[in-house]
């Protein structure tokens, strides 16, 4: 070999703590993002495993093998919960006392009784499984970023298969009792591929919280932070190149009078009515359908691959609904209504502005014939 396997070692040991330490770097700047964390929480004891397996080598006690164990099981199985933790957003402890309590059971136990060629062949075959499930964990979430998610999954499992190889060289010897650290092709080639994993892993780890942060802020752009509806900015990407035809149809409400509400309850009732209005229009939401609140008290519904007529039914249920439900403000309740305006698409086609323009003018009618109503576009009837 080129380099001694002593050099190999601290090699990794070092690319491993500098992993570890822009883990946490990139952690700081997306906090909620806490399997990086774990991921680099995890590394640190892999590091220091490392480190003792160095002197394990030129030294073969079995304390320090014993060490190396713990701290390697308690590094593969943190990085596993990680795994777990970006996909559920959950920590699981179990995951974790699995992996580190059956690890060293299978490893030191042997190790302690004086077999240290078995002590090894478990270690191996505990780190190559707790790499597979790690790499399950990634491939189980593939859909949220395919790119870096392949990535990391092909380079947990490439890993976890050189653990594989150790564990199958060695059990091809035979040697239950060693006297020394396992030295054949295999663990070099492991720690050739650990070394190059680790470092995928590590820019892929940083692509996928990037990736994430990236479609964090897309759908921060076209949410609307009160309602957690869309937008006005989402509802024209998604319809603002359509032509509207008889079979879609736009209807715009406006909460009546909401100006006094705010006025005579606070600020705080004000967002409370909009939010609770958001939700009443997002029950009458079926899966062609779009809402969206337009800015203000103002809201919108397109309806898609709809009968004639349905959007006036609709505006109506919605109406009627709101102005039923009492809302209940600092032990007072009070009741809201709101006026809608409907636009439905015509034979030739119409632009999503021409419909929102038609369906606003509706609403303006709404409001001057008295509020608490719906009006249906006029320039349907000339059409
Ligand atoms: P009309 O029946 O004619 O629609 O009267 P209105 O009082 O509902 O309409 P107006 O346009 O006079 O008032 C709208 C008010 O909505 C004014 C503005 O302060 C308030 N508003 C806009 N956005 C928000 C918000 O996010 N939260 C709260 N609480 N109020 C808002
Ligand atoms: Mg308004
Ligand atoms: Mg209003």
């Amino acid at each position: 070999m080129l380099v001694d396997y002593n050099s190999l070692l601290l090699a990794l040991g070092v690319s491993a703590s500098c992993l570890a330490v822009t883990l946490v770097g990139s952690w700081f700047s997306r906090r909620p993002d806490t399997f990086l964390l774990t991921c680099s929480a995890g590394l640190v004891p892999i590091v220091g495993g490392i480190f003792i397996y160095g002197s394990y080598v030129d030294h073969p006690r079995p304390m320090f093998a014993i060490l190396t164990f713990v701290l390697f099981f308690i590094g593969f199985a943190t990085i596993w919960v990680a795994g777990h933790q970006f996909r559920t957003r959950r920590l699981s402890k179990a995951r974790f006392l699995f992996g580190c309590l059956g690890g060293i059971a299978v490893s030191a136990g042997p190790m302690l009784a004086g077999y240290d060629g078995l002590a090894f062949m478990g270690d191996n075959i505990v780190i190559c499984l707790l790499l597979l499930l790690t790499a399950r964990e990634y491939w189980i979430s593939r859909r949220e970023a395919p790119t870096p998610l392949y990535g990391i999954t092909a380079l947990y499992t490439l890993t976890s298969i050189s653990f594989a190889l150790c564990a199958a060289v060695l059990i091809a010897d035979g040697k239950l009792v060693l006297g020394h650290a396992p030295d054949n092709w295999a663990e070099d080639v492991s720690l050739a591929v650990c070394i190059a994993g680790m470092t995928g892993i590590g820019a892929l780890s940083l692509a996928l919280h990037q990736w994430r942060q990236a479609a964090l802020h897309r759908q921060e752009a076209i949410t609307d932070a009160l309602t957690g509806l869309l937008n006005r900015r989402a509802l024209f990407d998604l319809y603002g190149h359509r032509s509207f035809g008889p079979s879609m149809a736009v209807i715009i409400f406006d909460i009546d009078r909401f100006k006094a509400i705010n006025d005579q309850h606070g600020h705080a009732a004000g967002d409370l009515v909009l939010r609770l209005f958001g939700q009443e229009l997002s029950f009458e939401l079926r899966s062609p359908d779009t809402v969206a609140r337009l800015g203000g008290e103002e809201f919108a519904l397109v309806l898609d691959n709809t009968l004639p007529g349905r959007a006036e039914q609709v505006a109506e249920r919605v109406r009627d609904a709101f102005a039923a439900r009492s809302i209940v403000i600092d032990g007072k309740s009070l009741t809201c209504t709101v006026s809608a305006g409907v636009a439905t698409g015509t034979v030739k086609g119409l632009g999503f502005d021409d419909v929102l323009r038609a369906a606003d003018k509706a609403l303006y009618e709404a409001k001057r014939n008295g509020r608490n109503r719906v009006e249906v576009a006029a320039y349907l009837h000339a059409v």
